[in-house]
Parts: C-alpha cells; structure tokens; sequence
C-alpha cells in the first residue's frame, strides 16, 4: 500500500532499526519507546488488522512472536518479562493500520508500566 507508514518502512523509504527480519515479517523498534527494546512485528503483506488475514500468514507472522522475543531477551538481558498486544480497529487503540503486534520488554528496576 503506497501511503501505509509500515510498508514504507519495510520498504526502507523511511528509516527504522531493524531487530528481526526475514521473508515474511519484518520487526523494528516502536518510534515511541515504552520501554527500552519496545518492538513492533509486521507482516511484509499489507494486513490492516486481524480481520484481513489470512489465515497461513497469521500463523507464519504470530509464529515469529517467540523469535522476536528470544532476540529481545539476548538484546536486553535485564529484560524479565514482556507484554505482547495486538490493537485491532480504532476502539482498540489501533492507530497504525498495518497490522503490527507490540512487544513491550518489563525490567524489574526501570519499568514505567505505561
Ligand atoms: P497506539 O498508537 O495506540 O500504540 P498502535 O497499536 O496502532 O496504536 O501502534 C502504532 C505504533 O506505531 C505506536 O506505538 C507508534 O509509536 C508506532 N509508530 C508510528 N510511526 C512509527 C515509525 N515511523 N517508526 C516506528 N514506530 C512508529
């Protein structure tokens, strides 16, 4: 999609910093950081929400969720918990509609619980 924020940046029309990547999703960190590591997973399909996929890429984008995690565990190894949320039509917070799911790292001394 031309005018989609996410698929520009998959796209590397805009700049991003990438964490995982490979030929069906593409994950990089949250322009707003609510904790240090915050990291969104997309789909390299444009997907606007739950509603519009697939079903076989579903399963191929919620399956790389525990491979982002564990690159995130590496990456931040103070890291000792994380929340994983999926906001799905503007009711539900969604703001960027390209499907995308958060990973929001929680550290035991700096955690902000915003
Ligand atoms: P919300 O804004 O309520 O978190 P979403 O779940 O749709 O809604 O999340 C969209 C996310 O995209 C936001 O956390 C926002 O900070 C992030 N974002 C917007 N533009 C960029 C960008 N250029 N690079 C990285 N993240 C971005």
């Amino acid at each position: 999609m031309t005018d989609c924020i996410f698929c520009k940046i998959i796209n590397q029309e805009i700049p991003s910093y990438k964490v995982y990547e490979d030929d069906k999703v593409y994950a990089f960190l949250d322009i707003t950081q609510v904790t240090e590591g915050h990291t969104l997973l997309v789909p390299k399909e444009h997907v606007t929400d739950i509603f519009e996929y697939e079903p076989t890429l579903a399963g191929e984008v919620f399956a790389r969720v525990p491979i982002v995690a564990r690159a995130l565990e590496k990456a931040f190894p103070e890291m000792q918990g994380l929340n994983i949320i999926n906001n799905n039509k503007e009711l539900a917070y969604q703001s960027v509609f390209h499907s995308h799911i958060h990973l929001i790292p929680r550290y035991a001394k700096t955690d902000d619980f915003s």
